[in-house]
């Protein structure tokens, strides 16, 4: 017989667990919080194999963020070989298709590179893989959710009304969905002051009420700060570039948050898997 209903979720070969990266709008700083957050789980815990892939088709971030542009090798089972930097292994379709001229694609195409990217990828082994997401809620949030056991969601936001407004949507779409939400970033809420170096509030901290009407938690906050994007933009992790900096400590405090929510789900599955036998 012929079973009917929605494809079963495969494991990514040789990964253990998947979190993604998402916000309901763009230019909140998701990549930036991707990428400094794998760097940072590569610094505390080296011994272990972190990956990172950029899901962003139209708008990919890790080339430049982690300084890698050249076409990933084959293995011979054909297999695209992830680029590494900063020891941590990256596949982006910006690796795959010429940085400088623009991605036209439509749905089914976009799901079909997708695919390749989660499955035609030696990525194996890895620990931790983070999926940097495209802005909002579409079409490859679904289909990731469908096609692969994810462990949880982080999403990052700005504070203003419009941000917060635009995640409590994502939010809710992955608790229906039953992803398991790690928890929310705040991103510029404070500003550093290039002169002074004291923080200052710009936009509140609007991100707190939402995460408490949620019932999520607010993990970190990260202060805007012309360094991060300075480095960032220049293809070094802030937390790579100056890891005795504030900024570099705020995303360590998250990367440390983010592996005990991992360790947390990883128990909680086998037990599951446990009463299930
Ligand atoms: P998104 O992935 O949400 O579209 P990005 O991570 O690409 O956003 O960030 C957009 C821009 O903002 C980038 O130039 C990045 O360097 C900058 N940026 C992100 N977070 C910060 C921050 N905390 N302080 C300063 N600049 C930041």
């Amino acid at each position: 017989m012929m079973a009917r209903g929605l494809p079963k979720r495969k494991p990514i070969v040789g990964v253990k667990q998947i979190l993604l990266v998402a916000s309901g709008k763009g230019g909140v700083g998701k990549s930036t919080t991707a990428v400094n957050l794998a760097t940072a789980l590569k610094v505390i815990e080296p011994e272990k194999e972190v990956g990172l892939l950029d899901t962003d088709i139209f708008g990919p971030s890790v080339p430049i963020m982690m300084n890698l542009h050249d076409t990933p090798l084959l293995t011979k089972d054909n297999l695209m070989i992830p680029l590494i930097n900063y020891g941590v292994k990256c596949m982006s379709m910006g690796f795959l298709v010429d940085e400088k001229s623009p991605v036209i694609w439509r749905g089914l195409m976009v799901m079909s590179a997708i695919e390749r990217l989660l499955r035609q990828v030696a990525w194996g082994p890895v620990d931790y893989l983070i999926v940097d997401t495209p802005p909002g809620t579409g079409d490859t949030h679904l289909s990731l959710i469908q096609n692969i056991p994810i462990t949880g969601v982080l999403l990052v936001t700005t504070p203003q009304s419009a941000a917060l407004h635009v995640t409590r949507r994502g939010a809710v779409m992955f608790q229906n969905l039953n992803v398991p939400v790690a928890g929310l970033v705040q991103n510029m809420s404070t500003v550093i002051c290039p002169k002074c170096s004291n923080n200052f509030s710009i936009f509140g901290n609007g991100s707190q009420s939402l995460a408490d009407e949620l019932g999520i938690e607010l993990l970190q906050d990260i202060p805007l700060d012309t360094k991060i994007t300075e480095f960032t933009d220049a293809g070094t992790p802030i937390v790579i570039a100056q890891p005795e900096s504030n900024q570099s400590e705020a995303y360590i405090t998250l990367a440390k948050k983010i592996l005990h929510f991992l360790s947390k789900q990883q128990v909680s599955t086998v037990e599951k898997k446990r009463e299930l036998s």
